[in-house]
């Protein structure tokens, strides 16, 4: 039997990292980020006066500002914890034969620091990019391209990742938790909503309620 699915693709935050907030919050709270100009710059994204990418660096302007470091910002994500059962998961998917990719708003910094071999799990690894000099002082930001848009625009990432692997977005699978899911949820040709929000899981084709990836495994079976 042909297998419908080829590629599951998945959130980091609140997906494969467990955390309670964004990475983005967790950061500006640790460099005491001014709130206005942070609300300035969401609400020009908002109204769609600054692409995501403009946004990302503005805010990145403010932790450089406040001389964030790398050994910080490993610091204050220690908390932060694999999610249940991920690496497992993965493990199994791959011996499955599906296609890993990530398609993530956040930080690469988290993602490495959770899953070093994360560039031998996946094969597409689409994220922003903390850049840093030799003595590990942040200096950028590196947004990928399909984010210089309005919107965070996963879906068009989805879809680009899967025009890649001469496949379809109806053969893919994407695993999220957050309203910034909506999108590549109801793009992808299987939508999980993991411990999501209300407006995630009402549009998802299939919800995980159980804070444990290995529930994916059953769905996929
Ligand atoms: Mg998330």
């Amino acid at each position: 039997m042909k297998r419908k699915y080829k590629l599951v693709a998945f959130d980091v935050d609140g997906t494969l990292i467990d955390e309670m907030q964004f990475i983005w919050t967790a950061l500006h709270r640790k460099f005491a980020v001014d709130e206005e100009a942070l609300d300035s710059a969401r609400e020009m994204f908002e109204n769609r006066q600054i692409t995501f990418r403009e946004w990302a660096e503005h805010d990145i302007r403010q932790w450089i500002a406040h001389g964030a470091t790398r050994n910080e910002i490993l610091k204050s994500i220690k908390s932060f914890r694999i999610m249940e059962g991920a690496m497992q998961t993965l493990q199994e998917l791959k011996r499955r034969g599906y296609t890993l990719a990530v398609i993530s708003g956040g930080l690469d910094t988290a993602l490495y620091a959770h899953i070093p071999d994360a560039d031998s799990i996946f094969r597409y690894i689409i994220i922003n990019r903390l850049v840093f000099d030799a003595s590990g002082n942040l200096t950028g930001i590196h947004v990928p391209r399909e984010y210089d848009s309005w919107g965070e625009s996963k879906q068009r990432v989805l879809r680009s990742v899967a025009k890649k692997e001469g496949i379809t977005a109806e053969q893919c699978v994407f695993v999220g938790d957050s309203n910034n899911d909506l999108d590549v949820v109801r793009e992808a040709g299987l939508g999980i909503a993991f411990n999501a929000t209300p407006e995630l899981s009402e549009v998802a084709d299939a919800v995980i309620r159980k804070k444990d990836l290995r529930m994916l495994l059953d769905i996929l079976e």
